[in-house]
């Protein structure tokens, strides 16, 4: 991958990292305005279920926000858009969906199937440097 596309893609992690966390700033702001109302004067099922809905949003940020600060991470050590298993070029398309992918879509099938087979341990569990050394 050459480095413009890197830079490319590194500029619209930041900026996506920035809406993220302008989110949940506004998701702050709404919790404090949620608390502050009189409790007698909302319905509880309605401040429970927007604050389910919030929690579920702010669990889906969490995730992403990771995501983008593990590529940030990979792109300073050079190793972003590299495939840990083959070394490959991860297609740019791939990397827009999930920033942080590790495998090119060919090794993330094996590992998947592996996974499934319980022939390599999860990735969800276990860090890719454990990874390696378990095999
Ligand atoms: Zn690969």
């Amino acid at each position: 991958m050459n480095i413009k596309t890197v830079q490319l893609l590194k500029n619209e992690l930041v900026s996506k990292k920035s809406t993220l966390l302008g989110l949940h700033l506004r998701n702050k702001a709404i919790e404090l305005d949620v608390e502050e109302t009189p409790k007698d004067s909302i319905d509880r099922s309605d401040i429970e279920e927007s604050w389910f809905a919030k929690e579920r949003l702010s669990q889906h940020w969490k995730v992403e926000l990771h995501q983008i600060e593990l590529a940030l991470q990979k792109i300073e050590q050079g190793s972003f858009g590299i495939c840990e298993d083959c070394d490959d070029e991860i297609p740019v398309k791939r990397l827009r969906v999930r920033p942080d992918a590790a495998y090119c879509l060919n090794c993330q099938e094996t590992a998947e199937r592996e996974i499934a087979q319980g022939q390599r341990p999860s990735p969800t569990k276990l860090s890719s440097r454990a990874t390696q050394i378990l095999q």
